[in-house]
C-alpha cells in the first residue's frame, strides 16, 4: 500500500510539472503577442582601472500580474517550442535601440546580445538579424553576438561562416560558457571570434581549489595565441578579482561590480562611473 501509494505521488508530482509547463508555454505565446519581454544591461568592466568595456543585454519576461520570469525557466521551453528565434530578435532589436541611445548620449560602449545555437541554424533570423544591424545605421563595433562554445563546436562547419558574416560586420562574437563545451584546437584557431567568455562555473573555485585554475589559464593563453579577448563571467568576490587579475584576465562581468539593470539605471549608472 505505502509503495502505491509513493507511485501515486510520484506521478502526481510528474503531471504537476507537465501542467505547470503547459501553462507556461501557453503563457510565453501570449507574452510573445503582448510584448513582456524586456532586456536589462549588465556591465562588463576592466578591473584594473574600473573603465567600463561594453554591456551584456539579459532577456527578462514580466508577466501582466507583474511577476518576472527568470531566463533560465522560459529560454529552454522557448528553444523546444520553436519560439527561441522570436524571442531572440525582441532582444536583438531592444539591444540595438540601447546602443543607439547610449551612442547619442555619448558613449560608445558596445553592448552584447545573446543567440541560441537553434537561431544560427536559421536562415531567417540570420538574415533578419543583419537586415536590423544595416537599417540601425550603427556602427557594428557597437554590437556583439553571444554564442555558446557547445554550440558553436556541436555545428562548427556551418556555425563558424555565420559568425563570420558578424565579425566581417565588425560585430564582435563572443564564445559564451567557454570552457565547458569540448573545443577541439583546430576549430578554435579558426574560430571567426572575437572574444572568449570563461564561464562562472571556473570563477567560483577562485581562491578555493585548482579546479578553476587551470581552465582559466588555458584559456587566456588560447587567447594570447589566437588573439581573443578574454573575460571573466560571474565575478562575485574581491578574492576572485585579485586571482584573475594575477593570472592576466583585466575584463570581466559581475556582482562585484554591477547587476544587470534597466537601460534607463545604466544610463545614469555610466553617468556615475565617468564623472
Ligand atoms: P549567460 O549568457 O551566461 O548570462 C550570464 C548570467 O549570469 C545572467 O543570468 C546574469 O544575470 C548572471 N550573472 C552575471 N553576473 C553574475 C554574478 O556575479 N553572480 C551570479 N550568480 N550570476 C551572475 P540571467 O540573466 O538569469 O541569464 C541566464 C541565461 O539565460 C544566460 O546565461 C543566457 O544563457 C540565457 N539568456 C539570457 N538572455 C537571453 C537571450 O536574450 N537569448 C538567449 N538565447 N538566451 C538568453
Ligand atoms: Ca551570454
Ligand atoms: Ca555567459
Ligand atoms: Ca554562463
Amino acid at each position: 500500500r505505502l509503495k502505491g501509494k509513493r507511485i501515486l505521488d510520484y506521478e502526481s508530482g510528474i503531471m504537476g510539472d507537465i501542467t505547470a509547463s503547459h501553462h507556461l508555454l501557453m503563457d510565453l505565446h501570449n507574452a510573445i503577442d503582448n510584448d513582456e519581454f524586456f532586456i536589462m544591461l549588465q556591465p562588463k568592466v576592466y578591473m584594473d582601472t574600473g573603465q567600463v568595456a561594453g554591456f551584456e543585454a539579459l532577456l527578462r519576461w514580466q508577466k501582466p500580474d507583474g511577476e518576472v520570469v527568470a531566463p533560465d525557466r522560459f529560454i529552454p521551453l522557448a528553444e523546444t517550442a520553436g519560439l527561441i528565434s522570436h524571442l531572440d530578435l525582441e532582444a536583438a532589436k531592444q539591444t540595438i535601440a540601447a546602443a543607439i541611445l547610449l551612442r547619442q548620449a555619448g558613449f560608445k560602449l558596445p553592448i552584447a546580445f545573446n543567440a541560441s545555437g537553434i537561431d544560427l541554424d536559421q536562415k531567417d533570423y540570420v538574415d533578419t538579424l543583419l537586415e536590423m544591424i544595416i537599417q540601425s545605421g550603427l556602427d557594428g563595433s557597437l554590437l556583439e553576438i553571444e554564442v555558446t562554445e557547445s554550440q558553436a563546436m556541436l555545428n562548427y562547419d556551418h556555425i563558424n561562416p555565420i559568425l563570420s558574416k558578424f565579425s566581417d560586420r565588425g560585430v564582435g562574437v563572443s564564445i559564451d560558457d567557454f570552457g565547458t563545451g569540448y573545443s577541439s584546437l583546430a576549430h578554435v584557431a579558426n574560430l571567426a571570434a572575437t572574444t572568449l567568455k570563461i564561464d562562472k562555473s571556473f570563477v567560483d573555485h577562485l581562491g578555493l581549489d585548482d579546479a578553476g585554475d587551470h581552465v582559466i589559464e588555458m584559456v587566456l593563453h588560447l587567447g594570447e595565441q589566437f588573439g581573443f579577448t578574454v573575460i571573466a563571467e560571474g565575478v562575485e568576490t574581491e578574492t576572485q578579482r585579485q586571482h584573475l587579475l594575477s593570472r592576466g584576465c583585466n575584463i570581466a562581468q559581475g556582482y562585484l561590480f554591477a547587476r544587470p539593470m534597466l537601460i534607463s539605471d545604466a544610463v545614469k549608472w555610466l553617468l556615475k562611473q565617468t564623472q
